[in-house]
C-alpha cells in the first residue's frame, strides 16, 4: 500500500509526478514528497505502530516507499536515553539523548535516510547506488548496498578521517577521494548524476531520501510517550534533518497521534562551517556560502542545501542557533562520555557544545527537558581527541610495576 501521491516543489508549490527529477523545472526550487494524508489517518493509529517490527519501519506509512522495505530490516528503534548525570551538569530539569551512535549498521543516523533511498533505488530499477559523502553517508550506502545486492559508488572529499574511509572500503564499494571540499565532490556528483544511470541518494533520489530522517523525530516521540519534546538540539550540515524533525512532529500531530507539538528546534554547527548559524546571527535570510575549517568532518558543510529551510523552521519554532570551536567539540565529547557513558564522534560534541551554550545563556531554560540529538559513532572520529584523552598506565607483567605505577595513585579505600 502506498500513500505517495507525487513530488511538489518546496519554493512554487508545483506539482510533479513520483520520479527521480528533484529540482523544480520553474524555480530550481527543491522537490519534496506528497502524502495522502487521509489515507494514512485511516490507517495508523499508536497501536499499529507499536505491533509493528522494532526498525524505521515501523512508520512505513508516513515513508515514501510503494511496495516492501527492502533495506535498513534493523535500523532506527535507537535508545533514547534518559540523561540525568548530564542534565546535572548542564544545570537543566531533564535531558534525553537520542542516541543514533548506536544505529545498526554502520552508527550514525545514516543508516535511517539510505534504508529508505535504497528501497527506492530498487523500486525504480536500479542496479547502482551512489552518494557524495561527508563520512557517514558513504558508510552506510556501501553497507546497505551490499546487503542489497547494489554495485555502490562513494564520493568523498580526500582528507577525511581514517575511520570513515574504512567503515566504507571494507564494504568494498567503489570509493572516490576527491581532492576538493564536500562542495566541489557534491558538484561534481551532480554533473556524474546526469551522465550516468546511478540512483544518487542524495541528489536524485534526495526527495524520497531526506524523508528517512522523520524517523527520529517520530521515535523521540514514540519513547517519550506519545508526546513531542519542548527542546530538540539537532547538528546541521546540509540541514536535512532539522527541517524534518520538525516535519515528523507535524505529521503525528496531523495523524491525530500527538498533541500540538511545541517543541523549539535549536540547530547546532561547528565554527569554521556555520553558514547558517552566521546568516541567523546576522539576522539575514541570505546564506553566504563558507570555506569548512572544522574538525566536525560530518557537518563541513560550506553552502547547506536546506539552510534555509533551517532558517524558517528555527524562527518558526521559537528555537535559536550556536555553534561550537574545535576546543568546545573535544569538551562536548568528553562531556557525553564521562556523563553518561556515551562516545559520540565530532559533530555529537558539537550538538553537546551548543546544547551545554544554549542552557547557560538561558535560550533553553533550566526548568525544562531537552533531547539532544547524537547522530554518530565516536570510534570513526578519533584523531581530534589524540591529545585530550591521556595515555593509558603502561607497565611491566608483575606486581610490583603494578604498586609502582598505578597503586600509588589509588586512595587507601580501593585497596583491601
Ligand atoms: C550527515 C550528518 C549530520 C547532518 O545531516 P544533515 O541532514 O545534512 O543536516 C549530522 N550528524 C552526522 C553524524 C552526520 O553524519
Ligand atoms: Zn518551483
Amino acid at each position: 500500500m502506498s500513500y505517495v501521491k507525487g513530488l511538489r516543489c518546496r519554493m512554487c508549490a508545483r506539482e510533479y509526478p513520483k520520479t527521480t527529477s528533484y529540482v523544480c523545472e520553474y524555480c530550481f526550487g527543491p522537490l519534496e514528497v506528497v502524502y495522502d494524508y487521509e489515507g494514512i489517518k485511516r490507517s495508523i493509529s499508536r497501536d499499529s505502530i507499536q505491533k509493528g517490527p522494532r526498525s524505521l519501519w515501523r512508520y512505513r506509512d508516513l515513508l515514501p516507499i510503494d511496495g516492501e522495505p527492502q533495506a535498513g530490516f534493523y535500523s532506527g528503534f535507537t535508545p533514547l536515553i534518559r540523561a540525568n548525570n548530564l542534565a546535572r551538569a548542564l544545570g537543566v530539569r531533564e535531558a534525553w539523548v537520542k542516541d543514533d551512535s548506536v544505529c545498526h549498521p554502520t552508527f550514525s543516523f545514516k543508516d535511517r535516510v539510505v534504508s529508505v533511498a535504497i528501497t527506492k533505488a530498487k523500486e525504480f530499477g536500479f542496479d547502482t547506488v551512489a552518494c557524495a559523502s561527508t563520512g557517514n553517508l558513504g558508510n552506510a550506502v556501501s553497507a546497505h548496498g551490499a546487503q542489497a545486492g547494489l554495485k555502490r559508488f562513494i564520493f568523498i572529499p580526500a582528507d577525511l578521517e581514517r575511520g570513515k574511509i574504512v567503515a566504507s572500503l571494507i564494504y568494498k564499494p567503489t570509493l572516490v577521494a576527491v581532492e576538493g571540499i564536500y562542495d566541489e565532490v557534491n558538484r561534481l556528483c551532480s554533473e556524474i548524476a546526469s551522465r550516468y544511470q546511478w540512483a544518487f541518494v542524495n541528489i536524485n533520489i534526495r526527495p524520497y531520501y531526506a524523508e528517512g530522517s522523520k524517523t527520529i523525530g517520530f521515535e523521540i516521540a514514540e519513547q517519550l510517550g506519545w508526546k513531542a519534546p519542548q527542546h530538540v538540539v539537532a547538528p546541521v550540515a546540509s540541514g536535512s534533518l532539522l527541517c524534518k524533525i520538525h516535519k515528523s512532529f507535524k505529521e503525528f500531530h496531523a495523524m491525530g497521534l500527538i498533541d500540538k507539538p511545541r517543541t523549539r528546534i535549536h540547530g547546532a554547527q561547528p565554527a569554521g562551517a556555520a553558514p547558517v548559524y552566521l546568516a541567523f546571527k546576522a539576522g539575514s535570510d541570505i546564506i553566504k556560502p563558507v570555506k569548512p575549517v572544522t574538525i566536525a568532518k560530518s557537518l563541513a558543510m560550506g553552502n547547506p542545501a536546506d539552510g534555509v529551510f533551517v532558517l524558517e523552521t528555527v524562527k518558526e519554532t521559537g528555537g535559536t542557533m550556536d555553534e561550537a570551536t574545535d576546543e568546545e567539540i573535544v569538551a562536548g565529547i568528553q562531556l557525553l562520555a564521562e556523563t553518561e557513558g556515551v562516545f559520540t564522534e565530532t559533530a555529537g560534541g558539537v550538538t553537546m557544545a551548543v546544547t551545554r551554550k544554549l542552557v547557560q545563556r538561558g535560550a533553553i531554560p533550566k526548568d525544562d527537558s531537552v533531547v539532544i540529538c547524537i547522530t554518530g559513532n565516536g570510534l570513526k572520529t578519533v584523531e581530534p581527541l589524540a591529545e585530550a584523552i591521556g595515555k593509558p598506565f603502561q607497565i611491566k607483567p608483575n606486581i610490583d610495576a603494578f604498586e609502582e605505577k598505578v597503586g600509588r595513585h589509588l586512595r587507601k579505600s580501593d585497596a583491601h
